[in-house]
């Protein structure tokens, strides 16, 4: 049965996301067809690299479309190409919008899926971590048409180049009950959702004054900055950044937290990254049991000497 994903868009490219859930969506159409859809993606062909066969470009002048909007572009989009199977990422929209998909299409709708289906007697069962990544749970769909929502960089992405055929049309939308009326980024530089890398602060670096240096050591990372809960809460910086249980959660490839307690709630948010460096002058901090490289140290001497590495390295092998 084909497959359709919704690879979403931002600034008119497709997000960073893109290469993994086509690949994903390849792999679980093993052979059938692969239909990508995605709304205003100038470079949308680029999903061909990863095993999409025909994507639909769908195109708006509107600037934000509603969950309710994309939704129900999605349901259209699978019910107009035959998927059984859609696939969707796991982003902060997504999983607003994924749980109306499924209703519209009257399917499952599983989340946070860690990779390919296991067959057991003739039935498919999804790995999916829950309890902020502490388990996993296996979820069998029992409905004819399943919404998949895949986890951030559970699967990674595998080239698979096809020739890719476009179809390019409006969008129609909804009528919707909310409207947006503008757009604003938190910032001009990676955000932490897309980041494959993260740079995050805590209290331990004692005001905001001293934000200087963990943006100068995203910058020469090209990664995103971040923070513990307190420091969004005493205004240090903008609530946007704040990880963990009750802030954004992260799966990055690589996070290093720096001046950070490593508190459980904390914790829950982080634990999907890949690699976690921890930069505490604390040899006791509880972040570094979870931690895959500690640096014991003052953030004040070790984080300069750190961007001045970086930068040497990165002169080096310019
Ligand atoms: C219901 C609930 C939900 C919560 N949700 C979240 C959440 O989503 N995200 C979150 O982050 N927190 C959350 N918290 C708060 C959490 O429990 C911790 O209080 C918080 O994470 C601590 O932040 P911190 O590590 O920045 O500060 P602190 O606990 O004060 O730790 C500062 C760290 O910096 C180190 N340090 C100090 N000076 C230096 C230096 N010069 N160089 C290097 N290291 C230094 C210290 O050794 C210490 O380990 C939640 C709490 C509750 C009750």
């Amino acid at each position: 049965m084909a497959v359709l994903v919704y690879l979403e868009a931002e600034d008119s490219k497709l997000k960073k996301s893109a290469a993994e859930l086509a690949s994903f969506a390849s792999a679980l159409a093993n052979g059938e067809k692969v239909y990508a859809l995605t709304v205003n993606a100038a470079n949308a062909t680029e999903c061909g690299a990863f095993g999409v066969d025909e994507v639909h470009v769908l195109e708006t002048t509107e600037q934000l479309l509603s969950a309710a909007q994309t939704a129900q572009l999605i349901a259209e989009a699978s019910k107009e190409v035959g998927a059984k199977t859609v696939v969707i990422g796991s982003s902060a929209d997504a999983k607003y919008f994924g749980a109306l998909v499924a209703a519209q299409l009257e399917a499952a709708y599983i989340p946070n899926v860690v990779g390919l289906p296991e067959t057991q007697d003739g039935t498919q069962l999804f790995k999916r971590s829950v309890f902020t990544n502490k388990g996993f749970a296996f979820t069998k769909a029992t409905t004819d048409t399943v919404v998949v929502g895949l986890a951030k960089n559970a699967f990674g992405s595998t080239p698979n180049e096809k020739p890719i055929q476009v179809v390019t049309k409006a969008a129609t939308l909804a009528d919707t009950t909310v409207t947006s009326e503008g757009a604003e980024k938190a910032s001009g530089k990676a955000t932490i959702a897309d980041a494959d890398i993260v740079v995050s602060a805590g209290r331990g670096l004692k005001g905001p004054e001293n934000w200087g240096m963990v943006e100068e050591l995203a910058d020469v990372l090209g990664a995103a900055t971040a923070c513990s809960k307190p420091v969004s809460d005493m205004g240090w910086r903008p609530h946007g950044e704040h990880v963990g249980q009750t802030g954004k959660p992260v799966a990055t490839n690589l996070y290093i937290a720096i001046g950070i307690s490593g508190a459980i709630q904390h914790l829950a948010g982080i634990n999907a990254s890949k690699v976690k460096v921890v930069i505490n002058n604390d040899p006791e901090a509880p972040f570094f049991k979870a931690a895959d490289y500690g640096i014991v140290g003052d953030a004040f001497e070790v984080v300069p000497k750190l961007i001045e590495k970086l930068k040497d390295f990165k002169a080096q092998n310019a």
